[in-house]
């Protein structure tokens, strides 16, 4: 098989549709890959089913993989540099740029109201959008990574299997689960800057889509912020001083602490600590 017979993403008929699109490449490239039931999703089982030569190489710092279909036979380089969870997802967005070989993603109505010059930069951002939802769908189908959640406990061990199931980063499954709403999230970093802290992220919390009321919405959002206060204060007063004579590699994985019987689980790296909670 080469990469002409790649499934095409095809022109994007409606904004609306494009993650309908984009479950619909997962789907394919899972299945003509015999790799429609498996939780663990292997890219180079893919790579190698359509011709496709996986390369690690140097890569400016930066840059995790590029795709290159001028050679003879096309090839991914992905930065050997990496860790092996990332280079896992460089080959699954890269791979999801062979999608977009017949077809830029822009609408009709793009088509028709700009010259490509005008449109060019944008298509280009949007197709990096949908790579990177496709490797998103790729590693983690919305379907059966939902079914599994729901089995889990909505806590850190909860998270941590889904992360070892499917062979990603702890961050990577926190992030699909906060797209899919399947449980309450709640995120937020602090930047230490000259001895202090700065609150240099607040993201809305997520809200499971499970709750529907929008009372309970209000009590989720209202209790996950007045945590995350409560973990602010609690780093500001023992964190600074306890840990910050810490060395760098100890601290590059996740620890807990208990806020008001919620555990918030929290990672420094550099000088910044993130810190996020499941409710
Ligand atoms: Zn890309």
């Amino acid at each position: 098989m080469n990469i002409d017979h790649f499934p095409q993403f095809g022109v994007l008929e409606d904004w609306a549709y494009g993650n309908h699109r984009v479950v619909q490449i997962a789907k394919l490239l899972r299945g003509v890959t015999g790799q429609k039931h498996r939780i663990t999703f292997d890219p180079l089982l893919c790579a190698t089913h359509f011709g496709v030569e996986i390369r690690e190489t140097e890569l400016p710092p930066g840059v995790s993989g590029r795709l290159r279909i001028d050679a003879a036979c096309p090839r991914i380089e992905i930065n050997r540099e990496d860790h092996r969870l990332r280079k896992r997802y460089t080959m699954c967005h890269e791979l999801a740029h062979l999608s977009f070989q017949e077809e830029i993603p822009a609408t009709p109505k793009e088509r028709a109201d700009f010259d490509l010059v005008q449109l060019i930069p944008n298509v280009q951002k949007r197709e990096e959008i949908f790579c990177n939802q496709i490797a998103a769908e790729l590693l983690m189908p919305t379907q059966m990574f939902r079914r599994i959640a729901k089995t889990l406990d909505a806590n850190f061990d909860g998270l941590s299997a889904l992360a070892e199931g499917f062979d990603v980063s702890i961050s990577a499954s926190l992030q699909r689960i906060q797209r899919l709403a399947i449980w309450s999230v709640g995120r937020r970093e602090w930047r230490i800057h000259g001895g202090e802290v700065e609150t240099r992220r607040r993201q809305n919390p997520t809200i499971a889509g499970n709750i529907r009321r929008s009372r309970d919405k209000k009590d989720a959002q209202r209790q996950i912020s007045q945590l995350l206060d409560k973990a602010e204060s609690f780093i500001r007063q023992t964190f600074l001083r306890s840990h910050d004579a810490c060395d760098e590699k100890s601290m590059r994985k996740y620890q807990h602490v208990l806020v008001c019987g919620t555990e918030v689980h929290f990672v420094k790296f550099k000088n910044v600590i993130h810190a996020f909670l499941i409710l």
